[in-house]
């Protein structure tokens, strides 16, 4: 972002930052009744979604983020994965949570990389705990944090930690996220949070965001999610998207044959039907072949739940985030189903995998 885009940001925005002011996911915003309206094929979103606002916006500059530094716009313009997150004051939305409680199985607070987002943070993890009875994710930016830090999130009702890795490669993480990128986030610090979270919260309380399609190799990307794996840490998949604007609007998706590949190559390996050494790949460095028993590859994809969107569940157990459109948009494919996809979509995913 140009600093004639940061001097030229309304005044009003000033006075609407965290933490009395957060912004929400535009299906948050249904949700406790700010906006109107219905999404395609009635999904649901179980998560209410916030996110830190700041008039200076988000210090990192990654290369496909929607707040990016370098994106044009004031910050509380921008949107983020593509859709609007309206601004509103914390307690009016602490309050409408507690008014719609019965629809909110799960709170995320997702941080940007700013000087006071971990004090703020605080402030508003506090607000929520203080009124709202449901679980709290806490999805952070790594490199505000370090062991002390994790623990008081802990302490204050934490119970998820999310980390946005979302490259699966040391080269991509530089390329779009580090120094290559002009930012200032590092790949052995996001590991290094991710392994001292899992340390403090536990098996399986820690996830991973991780992105197909921005640089790195098939390969990669199933290391990365054994290695997760083998430190009991959640992988959430996502498919880039381009965002209108940023430094990587005019780079192709992946395909979907390979987002599904990697997303039934990630659903077995994580019940041990899949050794890393079974995934064959071709001469481009592609999923060719997954060597396991036909009867687990046939029941992996007739229940669909390899293509099932990640994300954490509320207190039942069931998935609370969805995430709706977060990696594609209305009346497309879905890349990954916010709910048990039908017959029909499990046929249709046959054929997108291609095998
Ligand atoms: S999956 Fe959803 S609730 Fe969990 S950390 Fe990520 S954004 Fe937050």
């Amino acid at each position: 972002m140009s600093t004639t885009a940061v001097d030229q940001t309304p005044s009003v925005e000033m006075s609407r930052e965290s933490p009395d002011h957060v912004r929400i996911s535009l299906a948050a915003a249904m949700v406790l009744g700010v906006r109107p309206g219905r999404f395609y094929r009635d999904v649901r979103l179980h998560c209410i979604n916030l996110l830190l606002t700041y008039a200076d916006g988000c210090n990192a500059n990654c290369a496909y983020c929607g707040l990016s530094r370098r994106r044009a716009g004031g910050y509380g313009e921008r949107s983020f994965i593509r859709v609007d997150w309206p601004t509103l004051p914390t307690d009016e939305v602490v309050a409408r949570m507690e008014r719609y409680s019965a629809a909110v199985a799960r709170v995320c607070v997702s941080m940007v990389s700013h000087r006071r987002a971990y004090e703020d943070t605080v402030d508003i993890i506090r607000r929520i705990h203080s009124r709202v009875d449901a679980p709290i994710s806490a999805l952070i930016a790594a490199n505000l944090f370090d062991r002390d830090r994790l623990t008081e999130f802990r302490q204050l009702g934490v119970d998820t930690i999310g980390v946005g890795l979302d490259a699966t490669s040391e080269t991509a993480f530089e390329r779009t996220r580090g120094r290559r990128a002009r930012g200032p986030l590092s790949w052995r610090q996001y590991w290094q949070t991710i392994e001292e979270a899992r340390q403090i919260f536990g098996p399986f309380k820690v996830n991973a965001h991780v992105m197909v399609g921005i640089g790195e190799t098939d390969r990669q990307f199933v290391d990365v999610i054994a290695r997760l794996q083998e430190m009991e840490v959640n992988a959430y998949l996502f498919s880039f998207y381009p965002e209108v604007d940023s430094p990587m609007a005019r780079r192709r998706r992946p395909s979907l044959r390979r987002f599904r590949r990697l997303q039934l190559a990630k659903y077995l390996l994580q019940r041990g039907c899949l050794g890393v050494g079974d995934v064959v790949y071709d001469e481009a460095g592609r999923i060719h072949r997954l060597d396991v028993l036909p009867s687990s590859m046939e029941q992996a994809i007739a229940s669909g739940e390899p293509f099932l969107t990640g994300g954490c569940a509320g207190k039942d157990g069931s998935l609370a985030c969805t995430r709706p459109f977060g990696s594609y948009r209305p009346g497309e494919p879905f890349r990954d189903f916010p709910f048990q996809p039908t017959g029909e979509d499990v046929a249709r995913v046959r054929r997108e995998l291609g095998w």
